[in-house]
């Protein structure tokens, strides 16, 4: 099942749109079948997740952080990931940066908007985001990618527009900005159930779990 509902995915995208599998509890053979049918890149919650199948996976995708990484992680995840897809604050920017200097390695990253500005979720606030972008940019072991955001939950995809349309608004206000180390590729949006109103909305990352590999247990 997991090879047809990439292969539907995949061709249902328009171009340009690129597909990451959010593989949170999958197993190494469930992701591997979603690597042989197309997907580039992984995307994972957790260090243990993914330390756990990411040595049995072939090496062809890239693997993506895109859950919550806490500063002390920092290090780890660097020698694991691709990308980080979730920086949420100067104080971790500034350990990937630490961290990134002392391997000599650019550590591309995504930052996380909390575009429903809701209390409990992770992200920065809409009205913090130019600032933490300028303040990043003046690292030169990390490069600004684009933005993430989840937004706000619902049952009725219609709902989140607002929260991706915002994201766009500031990701495309920064990115006219040219500034130095943010290149404003990735505008990664929309999960299983709201993954076409965030194509609509612009994105042109997908994060998306359950339409490939079935409901989580
Ligand atoms: C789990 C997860 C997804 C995918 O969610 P689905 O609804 O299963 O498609 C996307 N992004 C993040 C950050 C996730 O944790």
């Amino acid at each position: 099942m997991i090879k047809e509902n990439v292969r539907r995915l995949l061709r249902e995208l328009p171009e340009g749109v690129t597909l990451l599998a959010a593989a949170k509890e999958r197993s190494a053979d469930e992701i591997s079948e979603a690597v042989r049918a197309g997907i580039t890149i992984i995307g994972e919650n957790y260090l243990q997740d993914t330390l756990r199948v990411i040595n049995e996976v072939e090496d062809k995708a890239e693997w993506h952080f895109i859950g919550h990484l806490q500063t002390n992680k920092a290090k780890k995840a660097i020698d694991i990931f691709d990308m980080i897809d979730s920086v949420d604050s100067l104080r971790l920017a500034k350990e990937i940066e630490r961290c990134s200097k002392r391997r000599n390695k650019i550590m591309p990253v995504l930052i996380e908007v909390n575009s429903g500005e809701e209390d409990q979720k992770t992200g920065v606030a809409p009205n913090d985001i130019m600032q933490l972008i300028r303040e990043i940019s003046s690292l030169s072991y990390i490069r600004i990618m684009g933005l993430m955001t989840m937004g706000p939950r619902f049952g009725d995809p219609e709902e989140s527009r607002p929260y991706f349309r915002k994201t766009r608004e500031i990701f495309e206000r920064i990115k006219p900005l040219h500034l130095p180390n943010v290149e404003m590729k990735y505008l990664s949006m929309g999960m299983t159930n709201s993954y076409m109103v965030a194509i609509e909305e612009g994105a042109n990352l997908v994060r998306i779990g359950t339409k490939i590999f079935g409901e989580r247990h």
